[in-house]
C-alpha cells in the first residue's frame, strides 16, 4: 500500500464558495503516486468534475492550484505550481504554470493543492494561514490591480510575509486571456484562469505557512539536490541564463528566422537588437530576481529612469514579452515594452495573448478590414504608441473594439467577419506565442499537438532549436543525426515533441521549472527526476514509471478534449504558416509542415489517424477505463 512518506504534506483544501465552506481533506497517497501531482492531478480532478456540459465561467467549473513533490525543496528551482481548469479561452483543458514563491508556501501552510468550487455572489479572498483556511470579504480590494491587490491584504492582515494570487481588472470583468498574479511578480498567464477566478468572485488567494515540506531520506535528497545545484552552476549556458534571462534569446532567435514579427507576417524583425537582451539589461537593470531555490535568477528587475515612463520598475520581463508588444507588433521601443508588460501584470492579463491581440487588430486595420473609426480613433500602425496602450486598456476595461478582443483572436476574427479570419494567428483559440513554424519544423508540431491549444512549453523542443547534435547523441543515439538536431528537418521531430511532452507534464507535475535545469539546460532530466522524487517520496520510482505517468496524463487531457469534440481537424496551424513560405532568412524559405506530422506522431502515441484519438487500446494500456469508456464505450475494466 502507498503511504506518504515525505514529497507530500498529504492534504488537499477543498473550497466551496457557494456555501461559504472550507474543508480540510487527506490527499490518497495512490492518487498522488499516480498522477505526481501539479499538472497530474488537476488534469485528473477536471476529468472527475468538469465534464462538457460545464461552462468555465459557470460556479460549476472548478478551478484547482497545485504543487508536486519538489514544490518547496531545496531542489533546483522547486517553485512551481500548476492552476488547471476548463479554459474560458478555449473552451478545452486549460492549464498554467507559476513560478515565484506562492506554491512553496502553500505548501508551508499544509497543503498539496486547494480545489475550488462554487461561486460567491459577493468578491472574496481565500486565506490560508497554517492549516487554517478562511473565506473573507474582499469588497474594498475588488477592482484594485494585482499589486495594489497584495499591499492591501498584507496590511489588512498585517502579514509582511503574505504569498498572493490575485487577479487584477481584467479577471474581475471576464476577459478571457486574464492571467492570475502570484508573488512576487510571476504569472499564471495562459488559459484566462483569472477569468475563472474572477467569474467565481475569488479575487486573491492568500497564504502564509511556517512548516517545512516533509522529506523522506533527508540526506539522500539533500546530496542530490546540492549535486543538481551544482550541475546547474556549472551548465554551459547557465551563466547566460542567469545574466539575460529568456530576453537573452532575442538575438538568437531572430537569426534562425523564428521572431514573429508584425502579427507573424515575418519570422525576422530588422530591429531586434533594439529590444534584445543585451540592450534591456544594458539599459534598464536594477538588479536580479528569481524564484523558490533557484540558482539562475534568470527574473530581472528593471527601471525607467526618464521619459515619459519615468518611475516605472517591472520584472518578469520574458522573451515572450519583448516578442508579443516588440516585434510582434513591429515596435522597436523597450520603454513601451516595459510599460505595457507593468500594466499587463497590474491588470491581470496574459502578455503574450494581449500582443498577439492587439497584432491582430493592426494588421486588420492595415489591411483596412478595421477602419480608424472601429478602433476608437486609434492609428492602428504598427508600432503606434497610443494604439498599443490604447487596445491594452479598452482589453482590460472591455470597451470598444477591446470588448471584442477580450475574447481571444479566434472569437474576435468570427466577430468582424470572414475577411479577418485568415489574420487570427492561433490553434485551438489559444493564440500563437513567439515561434514560428516555418523555421524549427518540431516548433510547428508542437503549436498542433499541445493539449491546452498553441503553445512552446508542453513539448518544448529545444534540442533542434539551434542544433544539439551533443545532446541527441546522448539522449537518444548518433542514428537520429543530423536530422533531429536540424530545425529545417522533419524527420524524427514526430519523436522528438512525444518525448518533449511526456517529459514536460512530469516537470509541471513534480513542481519544478522548465527554463532553470530541465529542458534548457538538459542537466537534469528523466533519471535525475527520478532520484530526487524517490528520495523525496521514498517511493522507489524509476525512470520507467515516470514516463508512463507522463504519457498517462498527456493522454488523459487528450480524452478530455476529445470529449469535447477536438478532433484531427483542429490539430492545425494558421493557413499562413502551411502556405506562405516565410520571408526570414533563417527560415530557408520554408512552410511548416506540422499537419504532415500528424501520422507519425500519432502512430507514436497509439491514437487514431482518422480522428486524433487515444485508441481504446492506448487508454486501457495506460489503465485510464474512464476515459476508454467515454470516448469508445464498454465497461471500466
Ligand atoms: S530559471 Fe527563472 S523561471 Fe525558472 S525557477 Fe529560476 S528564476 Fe524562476
Amino acid at each position: 500500500m502507498t503511504e506518504f512518506r515525505g514529497g507530500y504534506v498529504g492534504t488537499l483544501l477543498e473550497v466551496d464558495l457557494s456555501r461559504r465552506r472550507v474543508v480540510t481533506a487527506p490527499l490518497d497517497p495512490a492518487v498522488a503516486r499516480r498522477t505526481l501531482g501539479g499538472n497530474g492531478l488537476g488534469a485528473e480532478i477536471l476529468w472527475d468534475e468538469v465534464g462538457p456540459g460545464v461552462d468555465p465561467l459557470s460556479a460549476e467549473a472548478v478551478l484547482v492550484v497545485a504543487t508536486g513533490p519538489l514544490t518547496g525543496t531545496p531542489w533546483p528551482c522547486s517553485g512551481r505550481t500548476e492552476a488547471v481548469a476548463r479554459s474560458p479561452l478555449t473552451g478545452i483543458y486549460g492549464d498554467s504554470n507559476a513560478g515565484g514563491t506562492f506554491g512553496p508556501e502553500l505548501k508551508f501552510a499544509g497543503f498539496d493543492a486547494v480545489v475550488v468550487r462554487g461561486a460567491s455572489e459577493t468578491p472574496v479572498v481565500l486565506r490560508i494561514i497554517d492549516g487554517k483556511a478562511s473565506i473573507d470579504n474582499a469588497a474594498d480590494v475588488w477592482g484594485l490591480d494585482t499589486v495594489e491587490t497584495e499591499i492591501a491584504l498584507r496590511r489588512r492582515y498585517a502579514s509582511p510575509g503574505l504569498h498572493v494570487a490575485s487577479i487584477g481588472p481584467a479577471g474581475e470583468r471576464g476577459v478571457r486571456f486574464a492571467s492570475i498574479q502570484a508573488t512576487p511578480n510571476r504569472s499564471f498567464g495562459r488559459c484566462g484562469l483569472g477569468a475563472v477566478m474572477g467569474a467565481k468572485g475569488l479575487k486573491a488567494i492568500a497564504v502564509s505557512g511556517s512548516r517545512r515540506v516533509p522529506i523522506a531520506e533527508p540526506g539522500a535528497f539533500a546530496a542530490l539536490a546540492k549535486e543538481m545545484h551544482s550541475r546547474v552552476r556549472a551548465n554551459a549556458m547557465f551563466p547566460a541564463c542567469s545574466r539575460y534571462g529568456t530576453p537573452g534569446l532575442v538575438r538568437v532567435v531572430n537569426e534562425i528566422g523564428r521572431f514573429p514579427t508584425r502579427n507573424f507576417q515575418n519570422g525576422e524583425f530588422s530591429e531586434a537588437e533594439a529590444i534584445s537582451g543585451e540592450a534591456l539589461r544594458e539599459r534598464f537593470f536594477v538588479e536580479d530576481a528569481g524564484c523558490f531555490a533557484c540558482p539562475v535568477r534568470c527574473d530581472k528587475v528593471y527601471r525607467i529612469s526618464n521619459g515619459r515612463f519615468a518611475g516605472v520598475e517591472t520584472s518578469s520581463v520574458e522573451y515572450e514579452t519583448l516578442n508579443a508588444f516588440g516585434a510582434g507588433l513591429g515596435n522597436a521601443d523597450l520603454e513601451l515594452i516595459l510599460y505595457a508588460n507593468e500594466r499587463c501584470d497590474r491588470l491581470g492579463l496574459d502578455t503574450i495573448s494581449t500582443g498577439r491581440a492587439i497584432g491582430f487588430a493592426m494588421e486588420l486595420a492595415e489591411r483596412g478590414i478595421v477602419s480608424r473609426s472601429d478602433l476608437g480613433g486609434l492609428d492602428g500602425t504598427w508600432g503606434d504608441e497610443a494604439t498599443i496602450l490604447g487596445l491594452l486598456e479598452q482589453i482590460a476595461a472591455r470597451e470598444g473594439i477591446g470588448d471584442v478582443l477580450a475574447g481571444g483572436v479566434r472569437r474576435a476574427a468570427v466577430c468582424l467577419g470572414a475577411a479577418a479570419v485568415p489574420y487570427a494567428m492561433e490553434v485551438k483559440g489559444m493564440e500563437i506565442p513567439a515561434q514560428d513554424g516555418r523555421a524549427q519544423q518540431s516548433m510547428g508540431l508542437a503549436h498542433v499537438t499541445s493539449n491546452r491549444g498553441a503553445d512552446h512549453l508542453k513539448a518544448f523542443p529545444t534540442l533542434d532549436e539551434t542544433g544539439s547534435p551533443d545532446e541527441v547523441a546522448r539522449r537518444y543515439g548518433t542514428r537520429y543525426l543530423p536530422e533531429m538536431a536540424d530545425p529545417h528537418a522533419t524527420r524524427y521531430k514526430a519523436l522528438l515533441v512525444k518525448d518533449g511532452e511526456d517529459f514536460g507534464v512530469v516537470v509541471d507535475s513534480v513542481g519544478v521549472c522548465k527554463s532553470g535545469g530541465t529542458f534548457v539546460m538538459a542537466e537534469i532530466y528523466w533519471p535525475e527526476i527520478a532520484a530526487g522524487v524517490s528520495a523525496a517520496t521514498g517511493w522507489p520510482l524509476d525512470e520507467a514509471e515516470l514516463r508512463d505517468i507522463g504519457e498517462r496524463t498527456v493522454n488523459l487531457t487528450r480524452a478530455y478534449n476529445a470529449r469535447l469534440g477536438i478532433t484531427r481537424a483542429d490539430d492545425r496551424l494558421p493557413a499562413r504558416f502551411t502556405r506562405e513560405p516565410s520571408p526570414a532568412r533563417g527560415a530557408l524559405g520554408e512552410v511548416a509542415h506540422a499537419e504532415e506530422l500528424l501520422d507519425e506522431y500519432y502512430a507514436l502515441r497509439g491514437w487514431d489517424a482518422a480522428c486524433g484519438w487515444p485508441t481504446a487500446a492506448t487508454l486501457e494500456r495506460l489503465g485510464l477505463y474512464g476515459a476508454r469508456r467515454a470516448l469508445w464505450g464498454g465497461s471500466d475494466g
